[in-house]
């Protein structure tokens, strides 16, 4: 049995909003999410090495470990492959041999979703946490942050309008601390506090970064320069009952610089099958690792771009811009109605994308069960690309930034749909 995959009219299109829960969602009734769900990763992992933790959003970890297909071991390693969702993965699989192999198991022969945004930041901490972006008030690459009324970027915490500094290489402290903005206890912290080994593998620059602080904290964090080292460090550190978590970068920054499609994705994506590979090989019998991502790739269409400063009537009555090009969070300028601004970018954008006030996006369950702290996080007007159109804004963002060849953040199989494969060393 192999994994036929959509074609890309399919693929592009906006599926129904995941639910959050631990059991199997209702596929018949093209139900998506329940236990399938990147939030139910660790949780289901607590519970497969034996320290079963609950969350605000998965009160049954056994149940998430069983919906998901976990063995029980004593030691594993969750790695987590930024940008590199499943149909992008199932579409490039023969450069892939390890990942080829993995995928030719039953078990792995389905995607799990994402949360909604399906960016980064939000991802990483519905991941870290166990829980949703709703709790966390980690929903978008941007949002505002209420008490300064400014846009505030959520990869560094840092003022998202404010002019670049002179030296780039000195780093902008943050404008708001990361346990202060994300409150929830992560599942690696819970881990701990009960005496089990949790082991990170990253980069030296994200020891400590903000965006680790707020979503993946409580680890003993190894830092190393090269890919094969952190790969090592993490197979060693599987070498003693625990979980081990290993963090790959290049899948998403080579597709937002060269595209997807690109030779150079492709390239990366053979380094990165070589990687977990030598994963597999390095470590020790009985090791249970599980790969994951925190969103796929849109490849975008040039002429699907639509900038906001060209247009008054997208601009009017906004104030601020948030979220991203595939998901914006528009916030509305004193005394306008967010339904007045919904109604102007349902007209201008048709089935391009889908327009909803943030009161609706709730009630649909869109950031899961939503925190009253985190609800003046999230902008009035929430809209959600489909097909391979951005929605971008010139004047405030850079013309890189608007110009990505890929993408990611909305709510379209190609964007949602993640790998969560499961590999018994
Ligand atoms: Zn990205």
């Amino acid at each position: 049995m192999s994994v036929e995959t959509p074609d890309m009219d399919e693929l592009l299109r906006l599926v129904p909003t995941a639910t959050y829960g631990d059991g199997l969602p209702d596929h018949a009734a093209g139900g998506r999410g329940g236990a399938l769900h990147l939030s139910a990763v660790l949780p289901a992992l607590s519970a497969a090495i034996g320290h079963p933790t609950p969350t605000k959003v998965h009160t049954d970890p056994k149940a998430c470990q069983d919906a998901l297909g976990l063995p029980s071991v004593t030691s594993a390693i969750v790695v987590l492959v930024d940008g590199l969702g499943y149909w992008n993965l199932a579409m490039r699989l023969g450069h892939a041999p390890y990942l080829r192999s993995l995928m030719n198991e039953t078990v792995n022969q389905r995607p799990i979703t994402t949360c909604a945004p399906s960016t980064t930041v939000a991802a990483m901490a519905a991941f870290g946490t166990g829980t949703c972006p709703g709790l966390t008030g980690m929903a978008g690459y941007t949002q505002l942050e209420p008490a300064s009324h400014k846009l505030i970027q959520l990869i560094q915490f840092k003022d998202a309008l404010a002019p670049k500094p002179a030296n780039p290489h000195i780093p902008v402290p943050p404008m708001i601390d990361p346990h202060s903005l994300q409150q929830e206890e992560t599942v690696f912290e819970k881990l701990a506090a009960q005496g089990v080994r949790v082991t990170s593998s990253g980069l030296p620059k994200f020891a400590g970064s903000p965006l680790t602080e707020a979503a993946l904290r409580g680890t003993d964090y190894q830092p190393n320069v090269t890919p094969r080292d952190r790969v090592l460090a993490a197979a060693r550190a599987a070498r003693q009952p625990g979980l081990t978590y290993l963090y790959i970068r290049d899948a998403d920054k080579v597709g937002h610089n060269y595209g997807w499609d690109s030779e150079n994705w492709v390239a990366t994506f053979e380094h990165i099958d070589a990687q977990l590979a030598l994963l597999h090989r390095s470590a020790p019998a009985g090791t249970l690792i599980v790969i994951v991502a925190d969103h796929g790739m849109v490849q975008t269409d040039p002429d699907g771009r639509v900038d906001i400063a060209a247009e008054p009537e997208l601009a009017q009555g906004v104030e601020l811009v948030g979220g991203e090009p595939r998901s914006l969070m528009l916030y509305a300028s004193p005394g306008e109605s967010a339904e007045a601004i919904a109604g102007r970018w349902r007209d201008r954008l048709g089935d391009t994308a889908l327009v909803r006030t943030r009161e609706r996006a709730f009630a649909g369950g869109l950031f899961g069960p939503v925190a009253d702290r985190v609800k003046p996080m999230i902008g009035d007007v929430i809209v959600q690309a489909a097909g391979a159109a951005t929605f971008v804004d010139s004047r405030t963002q850079s013309d890189k930034a608007t110009r990505l060849p890929s993408v990611h953040g909305s709510q379209t199989m190609l964007e949602m749909d993640i790998p969560c494969l499961i590999d018994l060393v």
